[in-house]
């Protein structure tokens, strides 16, 4: 397939993690097609356009304490001339010498010089002396303080946080324009896999990986299509994809990939369309292949459940993100102190599954959960981080710095 970048798309032995996702990500091209979405329902959707504000937040100059709005003039006693709560604004201005009684958020009145603290302020009646030097400008919160009318409250390709929705709504805007659910089907290979709720019979198991992975795809707003227990049959595997591909942006497959007889998606893609296959420098999660058939680009999954999800965590997730329009940030890494020996050896990156905590010190430390083979899913399932161990460190001993990424929000 044309690379549309220098990196290699066989090359050989292992292919390392941060060349196999600067390829696939050369290859995204953003997918055309928007909807505009009610604020409510827009939260995890990625921006097509700006977010500009029409007004001013705060939209007038307002109260930063409980006190006195004041009008300043050569005196020592200023006349109370009315009272402005948040909601319920003094109407009217202020002459010299005036002030009135105001609370925190109210609008200042017009002709207001500052607003002084009421713990600084001695009323009687409707007089009050102020026992500080006033200076004028004072407890004024501006209008457009916060968000100036015409300004840029959020770039296009931003993926909406809760508190972005918030921003939105606090400039009054009841819609926005966000990018289209990215298509993805997502097939599960294997004659073995057997539906939870059903009795197993001899050879099978349970399928699970889907239960993984289309969860982390509709968190990205993908419209997920999912086949499971895909049959391993040169025929099966060809019509599922011909299928997928006439519907979906994407295609992940997982399982079936490898060179073992029973794995037919590699031949099934090679016919149908094109395909490059790696042995990632990656560990759980050798085999990954990448591709198209048809318009849809296509990636393929180990099947190992362990393998499967960091795969698609560490290069579907980027590659999806950079397909629905969103400008993706390298990931938060930490650095932690190893409270358990980490086997490795060089060779490949691995990443092992952890429980990061503060020790009584303070100190960021991080536990492996135990046993860390490709099929076992409980240790993922107790943990709070990645351990990063990089392609060419060996073994870990316990008190050694190591790098954490903490399962971010597609993982949790
Ligand atoms: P494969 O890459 O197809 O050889 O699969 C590797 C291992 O992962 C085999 O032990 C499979 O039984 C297992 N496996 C593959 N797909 C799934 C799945 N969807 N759910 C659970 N286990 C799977
Ligand atoms: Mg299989």
């Amino acid at each position: 397939m044309s690379t549309g970048c220098d990196l290699p798309a066989q090359v050989k032995g292992l292919m390392p993690v941060e060349q196999a996702r600067a390829f696939l990500l050369s290859q995204a091209v953003v997918v055309d097609g928007t909807e505009v979405l009610d604020l409510r329902q827009a939260c995890g959707r990625v921006l097509a356009e700006p977010v500009i504000s029409s007004v001013n937040v705060p939209p007038a100059d307002n109260s930063a304490m409980d006190g006195y709005a004041i009008a300043l003039a050569e005196t020592t006693e200023y006349r109370v001339a009315g009272t402005a709560l948040a909601g319920h604004p003094f109407k009217g201005s202020l002459q010299a010498g005036e002030c009135v009684r105001i609370m925190t958020g109210a609008p200042v009145p017009a002709g207001t010089d500052l607003v002084e603290m009421q713990e600084n302020a001695e009323r009687e009646g409707d007089t009050v002396r102020f026992t500080e030097a006033l200076t004028t400008g004072s407890n004024i919160r501006r209008a457009g303080e916060d968000i100036a009318l015409g300004s840029e409250v959020l770039p296009a390709g931003r993926r909406l946080t809760s508190s972005d929705c918030g921003l939105i709504a606090s400039i009054g805007q009841p819609q926005v324009t966000v990018r289209r659910g990215l298509k993805v089907a997502l097939l599960t290979t294997g004659d073995e896999l057997a539906a939870p709720g059903t009795d197993l019979v001899d050879g099978q198991i349970y399928e699970s990986n889907s239960y993984v992975l289309a969860p982390m795809l509709e968190k990205l707003g993908a419209e997920v299509s999912l086949v499971t227990a895909l049959e391993d049959t040169p025929w099966a595997t060809q019509d599922a994809l011909q299928k997928a591909s006439q519907q979906a942006d994407l295609i992940i497959t997982c399982g079936g990939v490898s060179v073992g007889d029973a794995d037919y998606v590699k031949a099934a893609v090679e016919e149908l369309g094109e395909l490059v296959l790696w042995k990632l420098a990656l560990k759980p999660g050798k085999p990954l292949a990448f591709g198209r058939v048809g318009q849809a680009l296509f990636l393929g999954l180990p099947g190992n459940p362990v393998s499967s999800l960091v795969t698609l965590h560490q290069l579907g997730i980027p590659l999806i993100r950079t397909l629905c329009g969103e400008t993706v940030a390298a990931p938060l890494r930490l650095q932690a102190t190893a409270l358990t020996l980490l086997k490795k050896s060089p060779g490949r990156a691995f990443y092992l599954t952890g429980i990061a905590s503060l020790n009584e010190a303070g100190q960021l430390v991080v536990a492996s959960t135990g046993a860390q083979g490709s099929g076992i899913l409980s240790s993922v399932s107790r943990a709070n981080c990645f351990i990063v161990l990089e392609q060419e460190r060996g073994r870990v001993e316990a008190g050694e710095t190591v790098t954490l990424e903490l399962f971010d929000q597609w993982l949790l």
